[in-house]
C-alpha cells in the first residue's frame, strides 16, 4: 500500500487487456495514479480509465507504440505533465506468434523483437533518465523460455533479451534505490495464449503445473504489485517465475 499522501505514478505498457489490464487495477487498488498505455485498443483503454476513475483513481489512457522510441519518450513526457515523474514501470508489452523458426518471415521476425525487446529498451533508457530516485521496473519474461517447446524459438529469444537486460540494468542503477526485476508468467488465460489453440490443447497446458490450472491475469499482477511495493525492497535484479510450479 502506498503511505505517502501523493500517490506513486505507474505507467502500465500494453494495460488494455489482459495481464496489462489486470496490473493496472491492482497497482490503482494499492494507491497508486496508474498511466494505462495502449498501442491499438483506445476503447478498452478508456474503459479501464472510466472504471478505475469510479473507484477513485487518479488515471489517463495514454497512446504509444512501445517499439518506437518517439513515441516512448513522448508518452513519459504525457505521464509527468498529467500524474507527475513516474515511481514505477511496468514493461508489460508484448506479444507471440507460435511459429516453427524456419517459418517465420523476416517481417514477423521484425515485429517479434520490436515490440517484445526494442520495446523494453526504449521504456528502458526513457526510466534511466526519468524514474524516481527508489523506483521500481518491473519487466516481462516468460516461462516458455525455460520449457525450449517447439515452436516459441524466436518469441523465447525476445524473453531472454529482456531479462538479460534485467540482470545488467539493475546493476547499472547503482546509487538510484531502483529495483529492476522480471517476473516470468507460465501460461495466462489472455487472447495471447489462447488465440490459436484448441480447447483440448488448452486443457494440455491446463494440466502442465502441479497447481494443475491455468494461471489468470491476477496471478501474474499480485506478483506485479509485491515487486512494486515496498516489501520487495531487498529484490534486485532477479525473475521471479509465476507458473503454478511448470517449471
Ligand atoms: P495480451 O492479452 O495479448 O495483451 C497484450 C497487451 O500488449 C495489449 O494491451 C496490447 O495493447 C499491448 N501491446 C501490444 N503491442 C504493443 C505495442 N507495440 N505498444 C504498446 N502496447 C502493445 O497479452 P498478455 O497475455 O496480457 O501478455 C502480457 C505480457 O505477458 C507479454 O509481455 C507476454 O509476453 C507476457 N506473458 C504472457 C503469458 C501468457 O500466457 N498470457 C505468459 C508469459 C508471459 P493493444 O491491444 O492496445 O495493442
Amino acid at each position: 500500500m502506498n503511505q505517502s499522501s501523493t500517490p506513486k505514478v505507474a505507467i502500465v505498457t500494453g494495460a488494455s487487456r489482459g495481464i496489462g489490464a489486470a496490473v493496472a487495477q491492482r497497482l490503482a487498488r494499492d494507491g497508486f495514479a496508474v498511466a494505462v498505455n495502449y498501442a491499438s485498443s483506445p476503447e478498452q483503454a478508456d474503459a479501464l480509465v472510466v472504471e478505475l476513475k469510479a473507484a477513485g483513481g487518479r488515471t489517463f489512457a495514454v497512446k504509444a507504440d512501445v517499439a518506437s522510441a518517439e513515441e516512448v519518450r513522448a508518452m513519459f513526457d504525457a505521464v509527468e505533465a498529467q500524474l507527475g515523474k513516474v515511481d514505477v514501470l511496468v514493461n508489460n508489452a508484448g506479444v507471440l506468434r507460435t511459429l516453427p523458426l524456419a517459418e517465420h518471415s523476416d517481417a514477423q521476425y521484425d515485429q517479434t523483437f520490436d515490440i517484445n525487446v526494442r520495446g523494453t529498451f526504449n521504456t528502458l533508457r526513457e526510466a534511466a533518465m526519468r524514474l524516481n530516485e527508489g523506483g521500481r521496473i518491473v519487466n516481462f519474461s516468460s516461462t516458455t523460455l525455460a520449457l525450449n517447446m517447439p515452436g516459441y524459438a524466436i518469441y523465447n529469444a525476445t524473453k531472454a533479451a529482456v531479462e538479460a537486460f534485467t540482470h545488467v540494468f539493475a546493476k547499472e542503477l547503482r546509487g538510484r534505490g531502483i529495483t529492476v526485476n522480471a517476473v516470468a508468467p507460465g501460461p495466462i488465460a489472455t487472447s495471447l495464449f489462447l488465440d490459436g489453440k484448441t480447447e483440448e490443447q488448452v486443457q494440455a497446458f491446463a494440466k502442465m503445473p502441479p497447481l494443475q490450472r491455468l494461471g489468470q491475469p491476477e496471478d501474474i499482477a499480485s506478483v506485479v504489485s509485491f515487486l512494486a511495493g515496498p516489501d520487495a525492497g531487498w529484490v534486485n535484479g532477479q525473475i521471479l517465475r509465476a507458473n503454478g510450479g511448470v517449471a
